[in-house]
């Protein structure tokens, strides 16, 4: 199927050949018609899969339609709301790069940042306002936004907002929209909270389900280094000797850990930045372009960057540490891999964290092959011996639905406001069981260049 074929209107169509986009992805052809015939939508998918597209799309369509009540001109009239600065901004350049040969104004809002740009460009109008939930809410307590004129509403990544903490400030969000609208609903996994919440929203959604979480890792050349937690320093150093590894993400648990990965990098001459939850927003933006530009060599993120870093032909994601939450892993590793490129994931793995491992390769359902020709290698056995003296020690890592180990209280003092801390890891909930259950795949060998990000 091509972009042609379903009934899209000019000024897209071109939008789309200017990105290099010739085939809709299987959520976007099975996505848009519906959308476009003004139905509700349920979609099962994550990044990686062309959501963005499938809703962005056909809401620029929807909203290009003649407007009879000039009342509503200058009011919003499509919300997309979403858990991250990060994909706020992505997702928004979405929206301006599919609408670039429509008249139509767009603008993103998240917290961190003062609110005069924002409300500047509210006043002047728009038609698509794309948010975090604590901006949206406290604009909207100013009297700033109105959604009284919403007809089209998107919730995006419902499960994140969960995991967060994001999902009561979400409610109230939905119980000032208008009764009567379009509601497109997305989640990469449905908890039993978030299919609840989709059963009061949705009107007879049209159900749309692409790649489950657990089967993303699968395109992904996937490697498991085992290593002395204190060697995990000299061995990144090791394996960024290969200059074919242009760039990399690597991601930490901490914050803290995540600077301290940077310094030491920076010490061995190596190009790196961080971003998480405490650097402002214009820095972690400007690490992203850094990073994008490949001007800096590493970024290191912790989770909350997880899902939101969309960097084109990205070739290599690093686990400098196993995340506790199994779903965590595919999502990192899904930051590589996308768009049916191909990608490789290194993970370090201590004694600490091999209870880790096992979850995680239960969840994906396969044994991550482990490399041993490197120079800090620990043999499987001193991985096991290791195991089991931390856990008698009581020393191995807080499990699933824990809080995550070794809070960063240093930085306490200057603690982000609530919409840039790292997700509340304790809300996380299991995805859908490993392969089969609806997986549809896509896969493009060629991906033309997406000038989008
Ligand atoms: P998303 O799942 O929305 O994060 O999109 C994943 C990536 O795929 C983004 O870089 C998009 O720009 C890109 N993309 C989305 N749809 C298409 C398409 N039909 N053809 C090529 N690239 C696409």
């Amino acid at each position: 199927m091509l972009f042609q074929d379903l009934d899209l209107i000019e000024p897209l169509l071109k939008a789309l050949q200017t990105e290099g986009y010739t085939q809709p992805t299987p959520i976007q052809e099975q996505s848009i018609p519906s959308i476009l015939q003004g139905k509700d939508l349920l979609g099962c998918a994550q990044t990686g899969t062309g959501k963005t597209a499938a809703f962005a799309i056909p809401m620029l369509q929807l909203l290009s339609k003649p407007h009879q009540n000039t009342k509503v001109h200058k009011t919003v009239k499509a919300l997309v709301l979403t858990p991250t600065r990060e994909l706020a901004i992505q997702i928004e350049e979405s929206f301006k790069a599919y609408g670039k040969n429509l008249p139509l104004r767009h603008l993103v809002i998240f917290g961190g940042v003062g609110q005069k740009a924002q409300t500047d460009a509210l006043h002047r109008g728009v038609d698509i306002l794309v948010a975090t939930p604590g901006r949206l809410l406290d604009l909207m307590n100013q009297g700033f936004i109105n959604l009284k004129d919403i007809e089209l509403f998107v919730l995006d990544e419902a499960d994140r907002m969960l995991d967060m903490g994001f999902i009561h400030d979400v409610k109230k969000v939905i119980a000032k929209l208008p009764a009567i609208r379009q509601t497109l609903f997305f989640s990469a996994t449905m908890p039993k909270e978030i299919q609840s919440l989709a059963d009061t929203i949705l009107r007879n959604p049209v159900k749309v389900e692409v790649t489950p979480v657990s089967s993303t890792a699968e395109k992904i050349q996937q490697q498991m280094f085992f290593v002395e937690k204190n060697d995990k320093k000299d061995l990144l150093l090791h394996l960024l000797k290969d200059k074919t590894i242009e760039t990399a993400l690597v991601f930490a648990r901490t914050k803290h850990g995540s600077d301290r990965i940077v310094k030491d990098l920076i010490k061995a001459g190596i190009k790196a930045e961080a971003i998480h939850g405490n650097k402002s927003q214009n820095a972690r933006q400007r690490a992203l372009t850094n990073f994008k530009a490949k001007v800096t060599r590493i970024l290191v993120a912790t989770d909350i960057a997880a899902r939101g870093i969309d960097v084109d032909e990205l070739a290599y994601v690093i686990n400098y540490e196993l995340p506790n939450i199994p779903e965590t892993y595919v999502h990192r590793i899904g930051r590589t891999g996308r768009a049916g490129l191909s990608g490789t994931a290194f993970s370090f793995c201590d004694s600490e964290e091999k209870e880790f491992l096992d979850d995680i390769e239960k969840l994906i359902g396969l044994k991550i092959p482990v490399t041993e020709d490197h120079p800090y290698a620990m043999s499987w056995q001193s991985l096991l011996a290791g195991a089991a003296e931390a856990k008698a020690k009581g020393k191995t890592k807080p499990a699933r639905g824990a809080r995550p180990s070794r809070p960063d209280r240093s930085d306490r003092a200057q603690r982000a406001p609530r919409s840039e801390r790292e997700p509340n890891l304790s809300g996380a909930k299991k995805a859908p069981s490993a392969a089969g259950t609806g997986k549809k795949k896509w896969f493009s060998k060629n991906k033309p260049k997406n000038t989008n990000s």
